[in-house]
């Protein structure tokens, strides 16, 4: 009889706890206080409870020059910031890529699922694409301790809000990492998500809240978007970034790093979870990076 009083109680709380974590995960995740380590800095909007900061999986290396590279979405790390990645880690940097969203809204979508069946749901997309930015700075020489993935830019999202959380993101790290170098796009690239990331940088600098930072302009401003009458319309509102300097890969082993983390953008296998999704959504900046790969620092 007792025995059958204690199984009743350890099963009311268990499905109690199993209807918490349903409804409320914030409060499951807050009784693991790792998962927190690093508290938001900005206040958050009442419906940010899935939003919280990631801490780092390794601490950094006090000897090496720290650096953060905000990537906006997936093949960014590769199209605008894989030469400078690539010189950082060869020199001795400790190299830490936060990529802000899986990036399920694409046209991609629809061209990928003219070729296969079962079609991809946008989330199904967004994952094949995370895979293809772990694939590829696996190749770079970027191992998952030095990798944190959020979820921004959502469908429907709030330009706003996406702003914040990226402020917030942004500032956790500063905060606790102030000698780190700040490294993402520049404000006045024509795609809204690549330039709230460097207008968030910039801000945080303005108020002394980032010591060093160093933006870049993608491919596509300096580019692709020259080839388009309604990009370069865009563009031409924006104005474009004031040119610092150029950066370039040297050494054959280096251009073969780049060129094999470019590759992972490519790889068709949809029966392994592969849709070649950087590829299909712009081979045009694909190409260019493989011509030529030089790199464009601006002056921000
Ligand atoms: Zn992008």
């Amino acid at each position: 009889m007792k025995k059958n009083i204690i199984v009743a109680t350890c099963s009311v709380l268990f499905m109690a706890l199993i209807a918490v974590g349903i409804l409320k995960p914030g409060i499951i995740r807050s009784l693991f206080p790792a998962e927190r380590s690093i508290p938001p800095t900005l206040s958050l909007s009442k419906n940010d409870e899935s939003f919280y900061i990631q801490p780092l999986k390794k601490k950094p290396d006090p000897q090496k020059q720290m650096v953060f590279y905000f990537v906006p979405h997936a093949d960014d790390e590769v199209l605008t910031f894989g030469v400078p990645m690539i010189q950082d880690l060869k020199q001795n940097k400790e190299v830490y890529v936060i990529l802000m969203s899986h990036g399920d809204i694409t046209g991609a979508r629809a061209r990928i699922n003219k070729r296969i069946n079962p079609e991809l749901t946008p989330r199904q997309l967004g994952q094949a694409r995370v895979n293809e930015f772990i694939e590829a700075t696996n190749r770079m020489g970027i191992d998952d301790k030095h990798r944190l993935i959020y979820d921004l830019f959502l469908e429907g999202g709030d330009r706003e809000q996406d702003y914040g959380r990226v402020k917030t993101i942004v500032a956790a790290y500063a905060k606790e990492y102030p000698q780190a170098e700040f490294k993402s796009m520049s404000i006045f690239d024509v795609h809204p998500e690549h330039a709230i990331i460097g207008k968030a940088i910039q801000e945080l600098k303005n108020s002394n809240r980032i010591k060093s930072s160093q933006s870049f302009a993608s491919i596509n401003i300096m580019r692709t978007c020259k080839k388009s009458p309604r990009c370069s319309g865009k563009q031409q509102k924006i104005g474009m970034p004031t040119i610092e300097r150029q950066i370039q890969l040297t050494e054959p082993r280096d251009k073969h790093i780049l060129s094999s983390a470019a590759d992972a953008y490519r790889v068709w296998n949809p029966k392994k979870g592969w849709y070649s999704v950087g590829e299909i959504s712009v081979p045009g900046q694909f190409r260019e990076l493989k011509k030529d790969p030089t790199t464009i620092i601006v002056k921000e």
